[in-house]
């Protein structure tokens, strides 16, 4: 056993992590300190500054000082690696579960750091609090919102402090727990559910995992009493698979010790009432919420965007930053003649900004006065970028089949992280840039179509390309996209949306009118009756002569003729085991995508479809959603943050200051 007594006074936030080793009796235990880093989170024009406390792990000064008195000094440096390694990287999947080791630790490093920072909080802020503290009011100061399971491990962390430490009896520290933590889900797929190995969780978290086994005792109990006799829905709602390998089933432990869950659009919530948690809300619908996402119109607009948001003030006044649901005071202007003028002036003017950019950094041209048709976002088969290549290569098609008819020109930008171990989705990025290759070079096609594949995607980029798009694609298999927010910063930024009735899609069409969208494919049933029929992706091929000609381009290596097995894997998948059903929507999205070209040579009814898209984008604000979880999640209201005016003076808005803090 390490010495777990520092050599001197810690700072004060700095916090002790213990990572348990039971090997049959003698305990290891790996001893981690916690140290804070403080961000700041301004808030907009509202004299407030929060914290977000981020934590990483150090070594403690006297980590292994035996090893290294006794001469083992390389020992005692590899041990220090160890302990910081837990806060080293960051794992890179995107919507998969790896259950390694490392990840665990991080998760309960993290989730061990602020419970410990919490309760001291609580305690210090607690005055003339009785010799033992009082937690009564535990869950009135405190709220944890669980984003996603990867803080699960909060739940039995803050049930083994109430008992082990604080010596709470187990029902009142249960109580607490629940009324102190909600639960957001993120995700319906399975293969992203987090299920720990019961193994695992035995080496490194012994006490936690007899915890996590007594709250199952009593849960599987309560089921018991409610659904006698019913051996299956035990099986079902109980936190431990025991199929195969025993796993804790995180999302099951996040519900049954929270008081609220929610998804994160009205869709996906509805999904997992009726589908995946289905038992759990039957058993307790009160707890099932809905929170659509939303995001900040001061970055998605004001900054990334300043000539529309400078404009929309000029119509609108600056009211709307801080309430966008004002922005359907556009409406009255849908049909003025200068405002028409001057969003597609502001959009032309971010195109060829962007035109620019890309022709400075990486030395491509494109031509701002085609259709920017963008398609941004994580690589994933969900997502489906192969639709959309499908779609390139029809076009591509098309174009060479009839040189001279007419095409409304398009740039199609697609781009996107693969996870390093995701395969499929390093192929699909291969399959992108083999056809832009063959396309942007054949002198038959010239200037209209291009496809670029936009490398290092990230939120500096998105705040490039959003703002001069004019098609934004939002294409997932109905079902799968639990919310999605890369659409709203769109349609916030003067995009048209190409999408599924799939995530927050849905609701951009509620707000804004099925008809100024481009809806096609299948609906959530339509996926459902089909899985329940099977998906014959063969029987669209041999119907649908355009599709069985891009396949056959594809899989005779016509993209890649010195290597003409390259996309064997990506055919592969697409015939015989497309869990997305990409053929299925083939034909309804050329259909949609034809829509799109014969309204863009209409510019004038383009626009108007523009504005009266970002006339409806005010629920999509994140401002909508902090305040829709204070009230019906936290139970906060707000309060009156009496800002001072420019003019007053600087004492005076210190005084003020002081005066919040100490509320
Ligand atoms: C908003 C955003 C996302 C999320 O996009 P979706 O289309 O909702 O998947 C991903 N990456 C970056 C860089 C973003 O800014």
């Amino acid at each position: 056993m390490s010495c777990m007594c520092p050599l001197f006074r810690l700072p004060d936030p700095c916090l002790w992590v213990r990572l348990q080793r039971l090997y049959f009796l003698p305990v290891f235990v790996q001893v981690v300190l916690a140290m804070p880093y403080d961000t700041p989170i301004p808030g907009y024009m509202n004299n407030t500054v929060n914290t977000m406390r981020l934590w990483s792990a150090k070594a403690p000064n006297d980590f292994n000082l035996k090893d290294f008195n006794v001469g083992d000094y390389i020992e005692a440096v590899l041990d220090r690696n160890l302990a910081e390694n837990i806060s080293r990287v960051l794992y890179p999947n995107d919507n998969f579960f790896e259950g390694k080791e490392l990840r665990l630790k991080q998760e309960y490093f993290v989730v061990a750091a602020t419970l410990q920072d919490i309760i001291r909080r609580f305690k210090t802020t607690k005055k003339g609090s009785p010799e033992r503290t009082s937690f009564e009011s535990f869950p009135d100061k405190v709220a944890v919102q669980l984003n996603d399971t990867h803080p699960a491990m909060a739940i039995p962390e803050l049930m083994r402090i109430f008992v082990d430490i604080e010596k709470l009896d187990w029902d009142t520290a249960w109580s607490l727990t629940q009324r102190t933590f909600a639960y957001t889900n993120h995700t319906v797929l399975p293969e992203a559910l987090e299920r720990w190995p019961v193994e695992l969780l035995e080496k490194l978290l012994p006490r936690h995992l007899q915890i996590i086994y007594r709250i199952n005792q009593l849960h599987l109990d309560r089921i018991a009493t409610l659904y006698p006799e019913n051996m299956n829905k035990l099986r079902k709602m109980s936190l431990i698979e025991e199929d195969g390998c025993k796993r804790v089933n995180m999302a099951h432990l996040c519900i049954v010790g929270s008081h609220a869950v929610n998804g994160v659009a009205e869709i996906h919530s509805n999904i997992i009432k009726t589908d995946v948690f289905r038992d759990f809300s039957e058993m307790e619908p009160q707890k099932f919420q809905n929170k659509t996402n939303g995001i900040t119109p001061r970055r998605w607009l004001l900054l990334c965007n300043p000539g529309l948001a400078e404009l929309i003030a000029e119509v609108i006044g600056e009211d709307y930053v801080k309430d966008l649901y004002q922005l359907k005071k556009l409406l009255e202007f849908v049909d003025d003649a200068a405002l028409i003028r001057d969003i597609s002036r502001v959009k032309q003017d971010n195109k060829v900004k962007f035109a620019q950019y890309l022709e400075k950094e990486y030395r491509v041209k494109i031509n701002p006065s085609s259709m920017f048709d963008v398609h941004v976002k994580r690589i994933h088969e969900y997502k489906r970028q192969l639709l959309n290549c499908l779609h390139i290569i029809a076009m591509y098609n098309r174009i060479r089949m009839k040189p001279a008819a007419l095409f409304v020109p398009r740039t199609v930008i697609i781009g996107g992280k693969a996870a390093p171990g995701y395969h499929m989705a390093k192929m699909i990025i291969r399959l992108i840039t083999s056809v832009a290759e063959v396309v942007n070079n054949d002198p038959v096609v010239g200037s209209k179509l291009k496809v670029i594949f936009l490398e290092n995607y990230r939120v500096s980029l998105a705040e490039k390309v959003i703002p001069a798009t004019d098609l934004s694609q939002q294409i997932s298999t109905a079902g799968t996209e639990a919310s999605g927010t890369g659409n709203m910063k769109f349609m916030l930024n003067g995009a048209l949306t190409i999408g599924t009735m799939d995530g927050a899609n849905v609701e951009m069409a509620e707000e804004a009118g099925e008809e100024n969208l481009f809806i096609f494919g299948m609906r959530v049933q339509d996926v459902a009756d089909m899985d329940q029929k099977g998906y014959d992706a063969m029987s669209y091929y041999k119907r649908i002569p355009e599709l069985k000609q891009v396949m056959d381009q594809i899989t005779s290596g016509f993209f890649c003729p010195k290597n003409p097995d390259l996309f064997k894997d990506v055919t592969d998948m697409l015939f015989k085991y497309d869990r997305f059903k990409v053929f299925a929507d083939f034909e309804d999205y050329m259909k949609a995508q034809e829509k799109v070209s014969k309204l863009y040579q209409n510019p004038k009814e383009w626009t108007k479809m523009v504005i009266r898209n970002i006339a409806a984008t005010g629920k999509f604000s994140s401002d909508r959603t902090i305040k829709e979880y204070a009230t019906e999640v936290w139970g906060v209201q707000p309060t009156d943050l009496k800002i001072p005016s420019p003019n007053e003076p600087r004492e005076a808005v210190v005084e003020k200051a002081k005066a919040l803090r100490k509320m």
